[in-house]
């Protein structure tokens, strides 16, 4: 029988805010937002208008993200974005989660795997930081072996800055892993989970901005598993 959801727990919003303080990926466009309509007397609505990247904030990236002719946004299918997963604790890892490390966790197997490192603690900073902990290629080909079909992580590259994390991502898309970057969890404890997360439709190949929620899973929950990181409160 497939894990329950438990209903009575209230969902964790994992997503960043989009705001012009959304921290972005060096190189990549900043969030703008200015209001387009609204602001004069005969106007009878409000729309603003939006500018930003397609990876801005928590967002998932597609295949075609860094691989020529891979999946696109459109072609990869939704079922990987919603289900059971599983919150990795990589909060003692200070630079790099590899395979060694990932090896060593008593990860169930569950094809949904997001990393939470000390990196939740800077999304909210003003100025991106360079010292951000990510996933070797080692640890992505772990990952894959594993059988997971998403891996996601706590800041805006899943890898190292520059050639190494390009690798990284090209080991997990390359086999149809997708990822999710851009997770704030630093609310969410280590466990089991309902992850669900879809990504806006926009045609565009290479991803998009998603809102991504966590349920702790009931049998999690009622062992005192999951849920809100001890001293914290529900902010959703
Ligand atoms: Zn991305």
């Amino acid at each position: 029988m497939p894990p329950r959801s438990n209903s009575q727990t209230p969902l964790l919003d994992v997503s960043l805010p989009l705001s012009p303080r959304t921290i972005a990926f060096p190189g990549d466009p900043v969030v703008e937002i200015e209001m387009a309509k609204g602001a004069g007397n005969d106007d009878d609505a409000v729309v603003h208008r939006l500018c930003m990247g397609s990876h801005a904030g928590t967002h998932l990236d597609a295949p075609a993200h860094v691989i020529r002719g891979g999946l696109t946004l459109a072609e990869v299918g939704l079922e990987p974005l919603i289900g059971e997963c599983t919150v990795v604790d990589c909060t003692q890892c200070e630079q790099s989660i590899d395979a060694a490390f990932l090896r060593k966790q008593e990860i169930p197997p569950v094809r949904r795997v997001l990393l939470k490192t000390k990196n939740s603690a800077l999304l909210s900073a003003t100025d991106f930081d360079f010292n951000y902990v990510y996933l070797t290629p080692d640890g992505a080909t772990f990952l894959v072996e594993l059988g997971a079909s998403l891996v996601g992580i706590d800041y805006l590259s899943i890898g190292q800055m520059g050639p190494l994390g390009v690798e990284t991502h090209k080991i997990l898309l390359a086999n149809q892993v997708l990822i999710l970057e851009g997770l704030d969890l630093s609310q969410v404890a280590p466990g089991g989970y309902e992850l669900l997360c879809l990504p806006l439709k926009l045609d565009v190949p290479d991803g998009a901005p998603v809102r991504a929620l966590l349920r702790p899973l009931k049998e999690a929950a009622d062992a005192g598993r999951t849920g809100l990181a001890p001293g914290r409160e529900s902010r959703t």
